[in-house]
This record gives C-alpha cells, sequence and structure tokens, in this order.
C-alpha cells in the first residue's frame, strides 16, 4: 500500500476502476474498440458505444430538418432503424439497410422562462442540453449517469437516473414530435393524440422519428453529491430512511466484499465545495496490490480486508450546476444487465444477488449499481404503474458477460424484475407482455396502426415485441 492514500483508494472506487482489485477482473491493454472491420467496397459498419451491436447501413440519411427526415422516411428501403448516441447496449438500433441519425437535429426550439418548459430536438446530446436549458433559467430534474446519450434515445428507452421522488426522462415528457414511418408528421400530448402520447414516451424507436420533445423543467439549480463508503448491511437498514432524507440516493455495492459506495446529491447549500479527487492512476497500484495476493487460498478475504482497511470511511464531494454533478465519466467500457423491481423487493433483490456472486465464485469485480425511481403512467416504460428499484450489473467490456448474466438474470425474474429496453436481457414478447399487463395490447395496436408492414422493426424488435417477419 505504499504510497496510496485513501482518498485515492476511494478516488478509483467508482464504477469500473475497481476493476483490477481482482485477479483476471481487469481489461486487457488490447481490449477491441472496434469490432467489425471497415471492408473496402462494403458500407461503412456502425458500432454501438459498448461494442457488441454492430451493423452494415446501406443508407445512412442524417436529415437537418423535419422536411428531410419525413422525406428519408418516405423513400426508405428495408428495414428503418433511428439512432441517437448508439449507448444502448440492447440491439434496438441495427439494421443493413436504413440507419437514420438525428445528429442534425440539435438545440432547443423553443421555450417558455415563466412555465419552465422547453422545446427540445431530439438529437440533442444530454451534455449540450444542460446549459442551452441553463441560458433558459431551466433544469432537468434529473440526468442518467452519463450525459453523452441523446434526449430522443433517453426518452424512447425510459432513461432513468435515481431519486424515490423523481421520474425517468420520459416522464419529463409532456409533447413529442414524431415523423411516423410513413413520413408524416404527428404531434401528441396527453391532450391530443393521447394514446400515441402514451406509447411514444416509451417507444424503443418502433413508431418512427421523435423530432421535437416538450419538457417539463426545473428552476436552474446547484447540487452536491456526496461519495462515501460505507457497510451494504447498514446502509439497507436505514435505506427507507436515506431515500426519504436524500433527493438522489443511490449505492453500488462492491462485490465479493462488505462495502458499497454511496452516493447522496441534494441542493447544494452555501460554503459547499469540491472535496478530494479522482486519481486515475491509483487503480494501477490497487491492481499490483490484488495481482500479489491473488494467488492465495480465500483472496476473496484477503480482498474484503484490503477494501476494509484502505477505505475506511473516507468521502468526496461535487458540487456545481446541476447538469455537472449528475452526469459521470465513464472511462471504461462494459457491458451491462439491469431489471427494475418493485421499490419494496430492492434490498431482498440486492442481497441475492451479492450472495450468489460469492457463494458461486463468480469472477467478476464490477460493482453494482442500486438506484430508485418514481412511478409513472407511461404504457411500456420500466416504472409504469410502480415505483422501482432498478440493479444493474457489469461486466468489462473485453470479457465474456454471458455466463455472469446468466446466473443473475433469474434472481431479477424472480422479483418481478422488469428489464431496461437499452439494456442487455434474454426475454422475448410473451415474458415481456406479463410484465405489462395493462397496456401491452395498446402498444402493439398503436404500433401496429402506424407500421402496418414493420418498417421499423429489426430482429431484435420483432422479438421482444412479437411480431414475426
Ligand atoms: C456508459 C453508459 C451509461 C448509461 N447510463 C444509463 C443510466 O444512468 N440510466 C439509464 O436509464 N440508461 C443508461 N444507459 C443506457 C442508455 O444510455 C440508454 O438506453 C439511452 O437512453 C440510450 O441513448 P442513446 O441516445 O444512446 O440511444 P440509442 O442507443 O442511439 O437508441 C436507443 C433507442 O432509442 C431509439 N431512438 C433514438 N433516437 C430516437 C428518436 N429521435 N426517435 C425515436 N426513437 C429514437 C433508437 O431507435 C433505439 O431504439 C447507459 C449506457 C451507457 C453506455
Amino acid at each position: 500500500m505504499t504510497g496510496m492514500t485513501r482518498r485515492r483508494f476511494l478516488g478509483g472506487a467508482t464504477a469500473g476502476t475497481l476493476a483490477p482489485l481482482m485477479a483476471g477482473c481487469g481489461p486487457r491493454a488490447t481490449e477491441p474498440q472496434m469490432p467489425v472491420a471497415y471492408e473496402l467496397g462494403k458500407p461503412l459498419p456502425w458500432v454501438n458505444w459498448a461494442g457488441n451491436q454492430s451493423c452494415r447501413p446501406r443508407e445512412r440519411p442524417g436529415p437537418e430538418n423535419e422536411d428531410a427526415l419525413r422525406e428519408a422516411l418516405r423513400r426508405a428501403t428495408g428495414t428503418v432503424r433511428v439512432v441517437g448516441a448508439g449507448h444502448s447496449f440492447s440491439a434496438l438500433v441495427p439494421t443493413d439497410d436504413t440507419l437514420i441519425a438525428t445528429d442534425l437535429l440539435t438545440g432547443l426550439a423553443g421555450h417558455d422562462r415563466e412555465a419552465l418548459v422547453a422545446d427540445v430536438w431530439a438529437g440533442t446530446r444530454l451534455h449540450d442540453l444542460g446549459p442551452l436549458l441553463a441560458d433558459a433559467g431551466q433544469a432537468l430534474p434529473n440526468m442518467p449517469d452519463i450525459d453523452y446519450v441523446a434526449l430522443g434515445g433517453a426518452i424512447a428507452t425510459s432513461a432513468h437516473a435515481t431519486g424515490q421522488r423523481v421520474g425517468s426522462l420520459s416522464a419529463g415528457g409532456t409533447a413529442i414530435a414524431l415523423a411516423t414511418p410513413s413520413g408524416d408528421l404527428v404531434e401528441c400530448s396527453a391532450g391530443r393524440n393521447s394514446a400515441l402520447f402514451n406509447a411514444a414516451r416509451t417507444s424503443l424507436g418502433a413508431l418512427g422519428v421523435m423530432t421535437r420533445i416538450r419538457l417539463k423543467n426545473e428552476a436552474s439549480f446547484e447540487l452536491t453529491e456526496i461519495n462515501r463508503i460505507e457497510r451494504t448491511e447498514e446502509v439497507l437498514e436505514d435505506l427507507p430512511n436515506r431515500l426519504a432524507r436524500h433527493r438522489h440516493f443511490e449505492l453500488m455495492p462492491l462485490v465479493h466484499s462488505d462495502l458499497t459506495v454511496t452516493v447522496a446529491t441534494d441542493p447544494a447549500r452555501p460554503g459547499d465545495a469540491d472535496r478530494g479527487k479522482d486519481d486515475p492512476d491509483a487503480i494501477h497500484t490497487l491492481r499490483r496490490v490484488f495481482d500479489a495476493v491473488a494467488w492465495m487460498p480465500g483472496a476473496d478475504r484477503v480482498y474484503n480486508f484490503l477494501l476494509e482497511t484502505v477505505l475506511g470511511d473516507d468521502s468526496f464531494t461535487r458540487t456545481g450546476p446541476s447538469y455537472t454533478v449528475f452526469p459521470h465519466v465513464r472511462q471504461v467500457r462494459f457491458r451491462e444487465m439491469e431489471y427494475s423491481v418493485p421499490i419494496d423487493a430492492g434490498p431482498a433483490c440486492l442481497r441475492d444477488i451479492l450472495k450468489t456472486i460469492r457463494d458461486r465464485r463468480i469472477p467478476v469485480c464490477f460493482p453494482l449499481e442500486y438506484r430508485t425511481v418514481a412511478a409513472d403512467d407511461i404504457w411500456l416504460s420500466m416504472f409504469e404503474g410502480r415505483a422501482a428499484t432498478s440493479i444493474s450489473v457489469h461486466q468489462f467490456g473485453d470479457q465474456d458477460y454471458r455466463a455472469y448474466f446468466a446466473e443473475i438474470e433469474p434472481i431479477f425474474w424472480k422479483y418481478d424484475g422488469r428489464p431496461h429496453w437499452g439494456k442487455l436481457h434474454t426475454l422475448d414478447a410473451p415474458r415481456l407482455a406479463a410484465l405489462y399487463p395493462r397496456h401491452w395490447k395498446d402498444f402493439r395496436d398503436v404500433r401496429e396502426a402506424l407500421d402496418p408492414t414493420g418498417k421499423m422493426l429489426n430482429p431484435h424488435l420483432r422479438t421482444i415485441l412479437g411480431v414475426p417477419a
């Protein structure tokens, strides 16, 4: 441990950076960044952020306005898909026919400073949206872990963050303009084309292309985020208090140990200041330390002992405008599976997962993520009709996640979990329909009416929506 302070260790203790503690957990120096090679004479490959989905679309229109988009939809042949920032892990995006990019549909289309609403072009990345909204005196009530995604992709997959009283990004949408598969432009809201609105707020890109989304925001605000290392069991015992006390609260349990990172985020108070700093180099020191003990029988116990000894109760704090505090930088490529279980089932489900990883000696060290989300009324939202705890498991991008995820996925099923649409899972339409008993058929009816020939459906969408080719 020479030269490594608690703070330096803790600085590396968020998702991904603890990896090298476990033998075989660290990314290799030669991690492939591009799973499909460019081949002369063939269409340029498209690859998602995680590197686990790819395709070679013949056509890749990037319309710069709604008219161009409608024309692209009218002309498109074969299977048509739309892409935001390509940060979904599941196979929602790939098509070898027509892939429509939304990168040129960006910025604010309008805003009302008094009413705190903004019309946002669907291709706007969240990192651009923060400052744009701030200029209009507004801020998103919540933001996902990262701000690289496009608003359209986030809304289409019901992307969320954490906060018992805060909904997903989809829940913040109050009106949507949608270019349909046949190239018409339709506006919908709770009071206008309400069935379409309920379907479009989590559409998986199966209903056409959202162009503009009206968001109900909050007045600009500042946040302070406090990261701590605590005992997982003690946090779970106190969880109802933590969830009630903090505007946003989450856990990142450190598997194969009794510890967790906790992240509590609240409105900033006068005098709040950044404290502590991330040190990317700490991870290399840690990896060397672990490798030095990995050969020992009971390496797990040594690992736990080291974490407890070195981490103690240290903490670090970030403070600033909400859109700079909500998102984090993810430097490690990974694959992810996430399910949302009813909120009260969260602790039992988490304990089950931690025990399974330990008992079955699953060789994984990537921290889990445990968040809460308010209920909404969106037909295919993971939070439809119930407040939820979302629990994620991750594996490094250069490692095979399948055996690990296959061990964990049945645990989610036991707790009535609904998979995140943008993350990895193995459910098909009959299983998914059972998880959305109220509105599965309603969504299918809207989709069928808009796209009777299944122009927007790739094989993954046909499987999860139950539409044969
Ligand atoms: C590092 C990382 C961190 C993540 N953190 C979170 C997190 O904190 N919370 C969370 O919920 N998820 C998270 N995710 C998952 C992912 O971010 C979400 O699924 C996200 O919404 C994807 O956005 P995107 O713009 O990349 O969409 P894409 O992956 O490009 O597309 C996703 C879906 O949206 C559709 N779509 C895109 N644009 C439109 C449009 N204009 N109209 C209609 N449909 C459209 C696509 O067709 C596709 O079906 C994370 C992913 C990564 C890689």
